[in-house]
């Protein structure tokens, strides 16, 4: 494993390198240093199919996809995305799909073309999806929602609603329409080099806009060999594809098998709902390393603690998203003995996990650090001025090295305050990821919380200024505030006050979130207040809101 982290950089770079830069240098751990092999994966991935067409690389259900099927639909697709303008300049083309084989031959099709993949889910409303498109300046919509059925024409409505929200109206498209139009056009020399722009995945964003984090292939490869690294895939490994496609964890799930002949498996989301379902689609498909939250590790362990049954495919699990409590990892080898857990910590505007934590037996300390940096990486810890705070010292984690992202797309403003300048390294970024943790003297991260209002409920990532500026828009309501309610004994939910003018009911609140919000930013419980409780410095008291939820409504 690539855990041992070394101080600073080499002996010989420092001497040429000013006071200030050296103190930085000496500041920062980084995980080892390793050249990367390719301008891409997509490099890799062609290897593989030229080596071993007819492997597994998709599973789906009873739907089986060789590399070879994988490679040619995507070629098809970036084919006849030609065909609609995308050549190669980085536009941008969103997906509104379902997971399935199809859904990845379109994602690998998008980055073959030289365009850039921006996922939306079906599920989510049109306002949403619009807001991204708009910011994204998508150029094509890819959708498979065109069908008759109900739940097509509902999806196709919110697909349109999406595009009639940008300026310059994508046009929509399905595979199908693609791979038709694909023929009579000229494959596209497919543009390479690590600083071109990979995919944008949107975070919620606190002023009610939702970020777009802009990731190059240069960090996208770095992360995927990192991962294949880590949790020790190789050859003929069933990695599990459990995450939404509107998390960047999918894009490892897929792609880090299929570089070294591998395969991966979708697991449809009902399946995941039912916890013995998910276990026998795990069993039968052999399914080697998944990678879960928390809270849904949590509910795994209830039922296996119940029932009590073990995979044998199973040989590594990582968990990722939220803090992992020692409690929760000593379960998991009670169930699971033997069976690694791999605590990843990282965010999507560094290319997903930057630091690793591989546990092997029970933990016995309070805490369960977020471990050393993957290769390539570097970390400080900084005090309020930006400073690198001293050695073990609580203060902001930042990245820098190849991880970081290219910024917000088309957000200067939001990505000048959370990119900075990395003073160690003159002409390159480094990004404040906002947590606050503290160096251990072995050079891991103990991670200590937050210093903002983000928050995480089922590992998604929710800033609950999104969530009250949307409550801001519903006629009527004058004040808003959310906060997390964790008073429970499993998963935390979020909790509305508002003040209100006029006949505004909790209900109506919900409505009008329901129309913009996806359902897991939507607060559980939604209350009206006559007045909200101010701290000494006249901020809402978040605290006092907090503690009210355990009192009756
Ligand atoms: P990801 O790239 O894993 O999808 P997100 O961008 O959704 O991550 O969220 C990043 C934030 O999630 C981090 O800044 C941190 O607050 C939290 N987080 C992620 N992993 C961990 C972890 N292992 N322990 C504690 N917090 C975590």
């Amino acid at each position: 494993a690539a855990l041992a982290a070394d101080p600073g950089a080499p002996h010989d770079a420092r001497s040429l390198l000013s006071a200030e830069e050296t103190e930085w240098q000496l500041s920062t751990f980084l995980g080892r240093t390793e050249p990367l092999p390719a301008d891409s994966f997509l490099d890799v991935l062609a290897e593989r199919v030229r080596r071993h067409p007819d492997d597994l690389a998709v599973a789906h259900g009873g739907d089986r996809w060789s590399y070879r099927r994988l490679d040619e639909r995507s070629d098809q697709v970036a084919r006849g995305l030609r065909a609609h303008g995308v050549l190669g300049e980085e536009e941008v083309v969103g997906v509104v799909m379902d997971r399935s084989p199809e859904w990845i031959a379109a994602v690998l099709g998008i980055l073959k073309a030289g365009g850039v993949y921006l996922p939306a889910r079906p599920d989510f409303p049109g306002e949403r999806t619009g807001r991204q498109f708009r910011r994204g300046e998508c150029r094509v919509v890819l959708t498979d929602h065109l069908g008759a059925s109900a739940e097509h024409r509902q999806v196709a409505a919110r697909v349109e609603e999406a595009v009639a929200a940008c300026p310059r109206r994508p046009a929509v498209v399905t595979v199908r329409e693609l791979v038709a139009a694909s023929g009579s056009v000229r494959p596209p020399d497919t543009p390479s080099g690590p600083g071109r722009l990979a995919y944008v995945y949107f975070t919620s964003g606190s002023t009610g806009e939702p970020k777009g984090a802009m990731i190059e292939h240069g960090s996208l490869l770095n992360h995927l060999l990192a991962k294949i690294e880590d949790l020790g895939i190789g050859p003929g490994d069933v990695v599990a594809q459990t995450a939404p496609a509107c998390f960047d964890i999918s894009f490892w799930q897929i792609f880090a098998p299929l570089l070294v002949g591998g395969s991966t498996r979708i697991v449809d989301a009902d399946t995941q709902l039912d916890i013995a379902r998910f276990l026998d689609e795990v069993e039968h498909a052999g399914v080697r390393v998944m990678q879960l939250v928390p809270s849904y590790l949590d509910v795994l362990l209830a039922h296996v603690e119940r029932d009590p049954r073990r995979p044998p495919s199973l040989r590594a699990v990582s968990v990722t998203g939220e803090a992992l409590k020692p409690d929760l990892a000593r379960r998991w080898f009670a169930a699971f003995p033997g069976i690694p857990l791999v605590n990843a910590y990282g965010a999507t505007e560094v290319a997903d996990d930057t630091m690793h934590e591989i546990l092997v037996e029970p933990p016995r300390q309070g805490f369960i650090s977020v471990g050393g940096l993957l290769r390539n990486v570097y970390a400080y810890v900084l005090d309020d001025r930006l400073r690198p705070a001293p050695l073990g010292a609580p203060g902001q984690i930042a990245f820098a090295g190849i991880c970081v992202g290219r910024g917000y797309i088309n957000d200067e403003e939001r990505t000048a305050r959370a990119f900075v300048p990395d003073p160690a390294r003159p002409g390159t970024r480094m990004y404040l990821t906002g947590d606050i943790g503290r160096w251990l003297p072995d050079g891991r991260i103990e991670f200590l919380g937050r210093r903002d209002q983000q928050v995480k409920i089922q590992g998604f990532r929710i800033e609950t200024g999104e969530v009250e500026n949307r409550m801001l828009g519903v006629s009527g309501v004058r004040e808003a505030a959310v906060v997390v309610d964790a008073s429970g004994p499993h998963e935390k939910s979020l909790v509305a006050f508002y003040l209100a003018d006029g006949e505004v009911t909790g209900d109506d609140v919900r409505a009008g979130l329901v129309r913009s919000l996806p359902d897991y930013m939507v607060p559980t419980r939604i209350r009206r207040l006559d007045a909200m409780p101010l701290t000494a410095n006249g901020k809402v008291d978040r605290l006092r809101l907090a503690r009210q939820l355990t009192s009756p409504s």
